[in-house]
């Protein structure tokens, strides 16, 4: 079975709502995106060695990104009370990263450089040990934004939805294949 065929299957064993091919060509990385993580809201600007600045300025994610060929875009779609319902939203976010840890760590043994890219910085220790050295490289994953991703641009680019209604939220991943 092809790598691609391989990696789509265990995704969907995981459970993800939604798990499609997608092309790295479409991929954008926008200073704009990098500008919001600057803006320190999720607190992992500057504290994290999966998020900007340590995970390498535009110029060399672009440059990361450029030696992929094939990918996979995941999702977790969670059903909320309704907007306002945020232990749901908390809840998804949960589920989708432990989903996307066992995906990416899956995915590194079938392809040991895949770059795998979440949603959030990496949250495998309750404290990131920035700036002294990360714990656990080999299971630590940067996120989709802190590459300079905007994630609904890159569903759209790769005829994935990424609204699906109201009183949802989407949780978003991908892995890149050499
Ligand atoms: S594995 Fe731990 S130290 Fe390394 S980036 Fe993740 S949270 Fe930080």
């Amino acid at each position: 079975m092809e790598l691609t065929e391989q990696i789509i299957l265990l995704a969907k064993e995981i459970g993800f709502e939604t798990v499609a091919v997608m092309d790295p060509k479409t991929i954008e990385l926008r200073e704009e995106v990098r500008a919001m993580c600057a803006e320190g809201k999720c607190n992992a600007y500057g504290r994290n060695w999966t998020c900007p600045p340590a995970c390498g300025d535009l110029e060399h994610c672009r440059s990361v990104v450029a030696k992929y060929r094939k990918g996979i875009i995941v999702q977790t779609v969670g059903q909320l009370e309704d907007s306002l319902d945020y232990e749901s939203m908390m809840e998804a976010g949960k589920t989708h990263k432990e989903r996307f840890r066992s995906l990416a760590e899956k995915t590194r043994e079938f392809c040991p450089d895949a770059l795998c890219l979440g949603a959030g910085g990496c949250t495998v220790c309750k404290t990131c040990s920035y700036p002294e050295p990360c714990r656990f490289p080999e299971k630590a994953f940067s996120s989709m934004e802190g590459y300079g991703m905007l994630v609904s641009d890159v569903c759209a680019a790769n005829h994935v939805l990424y609204y699906h209604g109201p009183d949802t939220v989407t949780y978003v991943g991908c892995c890149l294949l050499t």
